[in-house]
């Protein structure tokens, strides 16, 4: 388990959450639309609870666009910064939270890493870290829930 409750925010402050409740599971997306989006390698995707979630302050904005090749993406932003401030996952009842909107993310290490097969060369990642060249099936995600808790314990 990670220190609770931990607390965060978009980068002009006007969205905080706090968490209260240790992630189902933390991995790092290296896709080409998170390198896009968040201008980085990857985005550490922190997937949790919705119901352990509480934001406070402006309500995050939800947006939705069509990509140039039809796909559909959503996400939660701050109406102020549009700063990223979460966004839907794929289970019921949870959320995705971005990993560097946490005030402290010494916790972070991701139990896995997703889409490697699109991961910048010079990213180093663990040898022994859980890995999926692609998205993962409903089955994998579970293992990468399981790696979390097994790091964590
Ligand atoms: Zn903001
Ligand atoms: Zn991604």
């Amino acid at each position: 388990m990670i220190p609770l409750p931990q607390a965060g925010g978009c980068i002009c402050g006007d969205i905080r959450f706090v968490l209260r409740d240790d992630p189902v599971t933390v991995y790092a997306c290296h896709c080409t639309d998170c390198q896009t989006e968040t201008g980085s390698t990857c985005l550490i995707a922190v997937i949790v609870r919705r119901s352990k979630v509480d934001f406070t302050g402006a309500t995050p904005e939800s947006c939705g666009v069509t990509l140039p090749d039809g796909r559909e993406k959503s996400g939660l932003r701050c109406p102020r910064c549009r700063g990223p401030a979460g966004g839907d996952s794929r289970g019921a009842g949870l959320m995705m939270l971005e990993g560097g909107t946490f005030d402290d993310t010494s916790w972070l290490e991701p139990a896995g890493h997703i889409w490697t097969r699109s991961a910048q060369p010079w990213v180093r990642i663990p040898e022994d870290a859980l890995c999926f060249a692609e998205q993962p099936s409903g089955e994998e995600f579970v293992s990468l829930a399981r790696a979390w808790k097994e790091r964590a314990s």
